[in-house]
């Protein structure tokens, strides 16, 4: 029997917690990345970060970097306090908002408290626009940048491909300037850090003048044919150079336990234009249930606003688990046609769960030469043209309930072992890369380069957690985590 004082306790620590402020729980974006932190520190500006840096070296208290927690992995869990006896904190950089608009160099320097959607409101009102963005503004800048966040397009490529410099401030608490003039090869590794080398504290982007799109959206029919279906989408491919297609959709029949094909579903593309009317894409933004979404329709606008969605053209969150793959374009019709029948292999273990749609989504990206870039052109053969398609496949639940979102991630992850080598396949570093550093090494060529940079960065392994050491295979710290 549970006794009376045995409750009481438990209860107790709670209320301690939460009238000393002595923990702090983090959560991700749909509440189920977590973990217990001893503190949650917000600096007020570099100096104070430097202060807390250098107080917490000698300590080699574990500190986990974060934005704004949009992500479907374990990027943002800090080491939980119940693991460790060092200090575990979560720290948030959402006070360092400063900004510098530099229009005879086309940069804007911004520290790192701005957030995806606020700062791009500053460059509109500016007169400026960043070419760059995912399909929503929901993100930390930095926190986009630092896993490679991207949009669509043969010739775009993503956020951090832009950043030509930027201040970090590594274990110690030193602060350094990588840019593109005197460090062009490490601003390589910087780039696309993963909250592995340091606290970023500032970055310096490229920027645009106001650039405005076209966009067109046309319905699709869908079959089951799939030779027949990713032919015809793979087409649009070769029309144009910015494509989405958000398709093929299925819906969970509960009656069969199946997944059922709909009929049609949307494709849309970008085309640079100098129309001079009425802005009207926000009209229709046509995102995660607002707006109609299965029509004909053409609207122009700038650029953030033709390919992505602010926060208000977000109306529906239900939980979902989700993975977005990375592979050379040359593999397209292997990859729809075999990842969608190793979906359809796993639909018998989705029944009894609260499915309610799934969604396959696929996009195009241009290639870079950032270190722990997904989509890093390092190990391209000379049959590779450098872009890359993009495959993401949503499993959006009926309920919001884990026994459905664990179920559906686990099943996320099993791509990844199937599918990696066979087409040189990459995973968003937040969206369910399952663990393995030997193919995090064939797929990232030059992982040897930037775990020297992190060595250096973070000596005592502050700044790591169990998916850095896992993916990344860092095994020196595998003790100051408690593995
Ligand atoms: C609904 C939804 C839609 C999405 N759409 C897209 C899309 O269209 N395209 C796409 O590519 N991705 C997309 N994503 C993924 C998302 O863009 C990335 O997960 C992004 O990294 C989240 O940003 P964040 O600010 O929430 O960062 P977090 O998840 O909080 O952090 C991401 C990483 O950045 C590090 N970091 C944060 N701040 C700093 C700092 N100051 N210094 C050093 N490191 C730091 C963290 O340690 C962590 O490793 C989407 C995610 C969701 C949930």
């Amino acid at each position: 029997m549970v006794s009376l004082f045995s409750m009481r306790v438990p209860l107790l620590l709670v209320l301690l917690h939460a009238v000393f402020g002595s923990a702090y729980r983090w959560f991700n974006w749909q509440y189920e990345v977590t973990c217990e932190a001893e503190k949650f520190v917000t600096p007020s500006d570099e100096a104070d970060v430097v202060e807390f840096l250098k107080n917490e070296f000698p300590k080699q208290s574990h500190i986990k970097v974060v934005g704004n927690g949009h992500g479907f992995g374990n990027l943002t869990t800090c080491v939980d306090q119940s693991l460790t006896n060092k200090t575990s904190y979560i720290v948030s950089l959402a006070n360092l908002k400063s900004l510098e608009i530099n229009k005879k160099n086309m940069t804007v320097t911004a520290g790192a408290g701005w957030d995806v959607y606020d700062l791009i409101n500053v460059l509109k009102e500016n007169g400026l626009s960043f070419n760059h963005l995912g399909a929503e503004r929901v993100q930390n800048f930095v926190g986009a940048l630092s896993t490679g966040t991207h949009g669509t397009g043969r010739y775009v490529d993503n956020m951090a491909s832009q950043v030509v410099a930027l201040r970090i401030v590594d274990a110690r608490g030193n602060v350094k300037i990588i840019n593109e003039w005197n460090n062009p090869e490490e601003l390589k590794a910087f780039r696309v850090s993963i909250g592995a080398l340091g606290l970023i504290t500032e970055v310096t982007f490229k920027v645009q003048p106001t650039y405005l799109l076209k966009k067109t959206t046309t319905v699709l029919n869908a079959t089951t044919n799939y030779t027949q279906l990713y032919t015809d989408i793979h087409d649009l491919y070769k029309k144009h150079d910015r494509v989405t297609v958000w398709g093929p959709h299925f819906d969970w029949d509960s009656e069969a336990q199946d997944w059922v094909i709909e009929p049609t579903f949307f494709a849309s593309y970008w085309e640079p234009t100098n129309y001079t009317g009425v802005r009207n894409c926000t009209l229709n933004y046509c995102a995660n249930g607002c707006g109609e979404c299965i029509k004909n329709y053409i609207c122009y606008d700038e650029v953030s606003d033709a390919t992505s969605a602010p926060p208000q053209g977000v109306c529906s969150r239900e939980f979902y688990a989700e993975i977005e793959h990375f592979w050379p374009f040359e593999n397209f019709m292997d990859v729809a046609i075999n990842y969608t029948k190793f979906q359809q292999s796993q639909t018998p273990r989705m029944r009894g769960f609260d499915n309610q749609e799934m969604i396959f989504q696929y996009r195009i990206l241009k290639g870079d030469d950032s270190y722990m870039s997904p989509v890093n052109t390092y190990n391209l053969g000379p049959q590779n043209s450098g872009v890359f398609g993009v495959l993401e496949i949503d499993w959006i639940q009926s309920v919001n309930n884990y026994t459905t979102l664990w179920n559906n991630q686990g099943f996320a992850f099993e791509f990844m072992d199937k599918f990696g080598y066979e087409y040189n396949a990459r995973a968003h570093w937040n969206k369910m890369s399952p663990y393995d550093p030997k193919f995090t090494l064939s797929a990232f060529p030059k992982l040897p380069e930037f775990l020297k940079i992190q060595e250096q960065q973070d000596p005592n392994c502050q700044f790591v957690n169990d998916f850095l050491v896992n993916q990344l295979g860092i095994d020196r710290c595998k003790e100051a985590i408690g593995q």
